[in-house]
């Protein structure tokens, strides 16, 4: 039996975090890992909960997969942005909202949050806003070739807090695999040379003749044999980005992710924040992961089969025991336009590490080199111009 879905027992299912002072809305802020009201200051300090992040075994999730869904507390309705497709859970009571992603407007009628599997582990927060603004701002800075517009823009520090969704894949596999091992030889072989040799004689008189030579060498070869074996490894926590709204290379970059401080959801954690809803699915996921073990169980046969080269034939490999995780990773977002074209920066909200997408300003560069060619042309003038005058 699946145990209760975190976040939905009965002490979170309010609908959001009122203030017990003044009843305003109370956000999670990041420095002081607690739900704070902007109004009072009151504070309620965030616990982490007991026990470990729990892993869903991958078959008992399929037994029963509809049961095992549930939504976020918090979190009852859903908007699909039109423009990028991402699916924003919005905060409760909070009806209209820009994408974080693209920054359109959500135009679409929010609807009742779908059923989900929803997130067993979360990196809360850790930079707060004002620390990722001014990360961002030193990233511009560092960028020479940046033009001053985004800079500009980094001043107004338009920055989107997101938990983005994550899956982490377990798997114990089994490979099979058949290949060819190349191992070195070396070989002396005889080849033939055309010399040319120059001789004078006591008259002074120069010959050149040319005549092929013999000679030998050392050359490296490879035999081959056949290979079969057997590999097994045990993957853990592979991690795959389930939003399909971040460009996969930008993402990736924000990596590595400090997995080991993942705790158990709670809702609060969100109080503020976008969340979105994973687009990339289980099983979709776990394709993703399997390629990236698939390049790994591949390395791994060729270590088992030795030798100088190997070859892979067939690979086939069994997944036993697949657990799998939905995180939570915090990711402060900025998508912006520069002359027609979206560009984004993406702050990693544990580690404060910026990185982003930024178009180019071709003048700058342009006009230092035309001030580069004009020093050597002006020092190649006066050059000229002293050698006149030394004649
Ligand atoms: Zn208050
Ligand atoms: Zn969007």
């Amino acid at each position: 039996m699946p145990s209760p879905a975190p976040g939905d027992s009965a002490s979170t299912t309010d609908r959001k975090f009122p203030c017990p002072s003044c009843g305003a809305k109370l956000d999670f802020d990041p420095t002081r890992r607690a739900l704070a009201c902007p109004y009072c200051g009151t504070a309620q300090p965030i616990v982490e909960a007991e026990g470990e992040v729990r892993e869903r075994d991958w078959d008992e999730y399929w037994r029963n997969a509809e049961a095992a869904e549930a939504t976020i507390a918090g979190r009852s309705s859903e908007v699909q942005c039109r423009a990028c497709a991402a699916v924003v859970l919005l905060e409760d009571k909070l009806v209209t909202d820009k994408c974080p992603y693209c920054g359109d407007d959500l135009e679409n009628k929010p609807v009742s949050a779908h059923s989900m599997i929803v997130p067993e582990g979360i990196l809360p927060f850790k930079v707060d806003q004002k620390k990722a603004v001014a990360a961002f701002r030193a990233w511009v800075e560092s960028r020479w070739f940046a033009p001053s517009d985004l800079k500009k823009m980094a001043n107004l520090g338009q920055l989107n807090g997101i938990y983005v969704p994550y899956w982490t894949f377990d798997s114990q596999t089994a490979t099979h695999y058949t290949g060819e091992r190349g191992d070195n030889y070396q070989e002396t072989e005889t080849y033939t040379e055309m010399e040319t040799t120059t001789s004078t004689d006591a008259q002074g008189q120069t010959t050149t003749s040319t005549r092929p030579v013999t000679k030998t060498r050392t050359v490296t070869k490879t035999r081959w044999s056949h290979a079969r074996g057997y590999v097994e490894h045990p993957f853990d926590d592979v991690l795959i980005c389930a939003s399909k709204s971040i460009p996969v290379g930008l993402i990736q970059q924000l990596e590595p992710w400090d997995l080991p401080s993942l705790e158990p959801f709670q809702a609060p954690f969100l109080a503020g924040f976008q969340t979105e809803r994973y687009s990339i699915g289980l099983k979709e996921g776990f394709e993703k992961a399997r390629a990236i073990m698939d390049g790994h169980i591949r390395v791994l046969c060729c270590q088992d089969i030795g030798g100088d080269h190997q070859r892979l034939h067939s690979v086939n490999t069994d997944h036993h025991q697949i657990s799998f995780k939905h995180n939570l990773h915090p990711v402060w977002y900025a998508p912006y336009r520069y002359r027609e074209k979206v560009y984004q920066i993406a702050v990693n909200a544990r580690t404060g590490e910026v990185v982003g997408t930024r178009p180019y300003s071709y003048w700058k560069p342009f006009l230092i080199v035309l001030a580069v060619l004009g020093t050597i042309g002006a020092i190649a003038g006066i050059a000229a111009l002293v050698g006149a005058v030394m004649k």
